[in-house]
């Protein structure tokens, strides 16, 4: 017996003993089916092949999902198997999505690697959708950041420069909007976006050390969480699951 096989069957014994009531939100990997968990052998395979260590496994205290993998876009984002260029291009790093390619249950859809096949894939394969609260974007209130929109992966598609009731121009700068017909929820928006309880607390406490990336945005950060006041939900825009 491996370390894993001992490890993936102690943490199985484990789940015997705890509560299956675990209901919090939960993203899986692109491709999950709807009956994933039950398809789901806990095998890990999709998780070693990942080449962003995007994919979790869930710890004991999940219950009944214990050792199923999972995606935390604020710790790592799903990269949908593309690696951006010095030029700024995104480029598919394998023929099909990994995490995918490797289950061996098919508990994870094999899906083609190719941004048109990724930006319409259909809604029970989604990740999840995203979904921008304009009052926290600091592009909606003070025309800067945009990084959101820079980094998605199917810019253009899932995420656009402006929404389209809008009319575009010149002088305004971008204002993201998330096209829900084409975002995945692959969570990258929601991993670059500068509006987060950290940014927000240092500037109030002067705890922690930022980058310099978030400190360039925490004055605004502050500002705009401190008019939203207390029980807002971080960061401006952020993944959530499937219906
Ligand atoms: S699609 Fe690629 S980057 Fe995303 S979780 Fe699967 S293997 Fe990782
Ligand atoms: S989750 Fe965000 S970054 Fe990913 S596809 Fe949707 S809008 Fe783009
Ligand atoms: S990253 Fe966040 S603050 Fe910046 S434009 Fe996108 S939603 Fe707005």
């Amino acid at each position: 017996m491996t370390r894993r096989d001992f490890l993936i069957a102690g943490g199985l014994f484990l789940t015997g003993f705890l509560p299956l009531g675990f209901s919090g939100p939960v993203l899986r990997p692109p491709g999950a089916r709807r009956d994933f968990l039950a398809r789901c052998i806990r095998c890990g395979q999709c998780i070693e092949a990942c080449p962003y260590d995007t994919l979790r496994a869930m710890d004991i205290t999940s219950g009944g999902m214990a050792h199923s993998p999972y995606i935390d876009p604020l710790r790592t984002p799903c990269y949908l198997c593309q690696q951006r260029g010095p030029d700024g291009i995104d480029r598919p790093i394998s023929e099909f999505l990994r995490c995918g390619e490797v289950c061996p249950t098919g508990a994870i859809r094999k899906i083609k690697n190719t941004k048109d096949v990724l930006a319409n894939v259909p809604e029970d394969m989604k990740i999840g959708i995203s979904v921008l609260n304009r009052d926290l974007c600091l592009a909606w209130q003070y025309d800067s950041c945009g990084e959101c929109y820079y980094n998605c992966p199917l810019k253009d598609r899932a995420l656009r420069d402006f929404p389209p009731d809008m009319i575009f121009s010149e002088s305004t700068g971008i204002r993201p909007w998330v096209d829900p017909r084409h975002c995945i929820g692959c969570g990258m928006c929601n991993y670059v976006c500068p509006v987060k309880e950290h940014v927000a607390s240092e500037v109030m406490e002067r705890s922690h050390k930022l980058s310099l990336f978030e400190a360039r945005y925490a004055a605004m950060v502050r500002n705009l969480v401190g008019r939203a006041g207390p029980g807002v939900k971080l960061p401006a825009i952020r993944v959530t699951v499937r219906p």
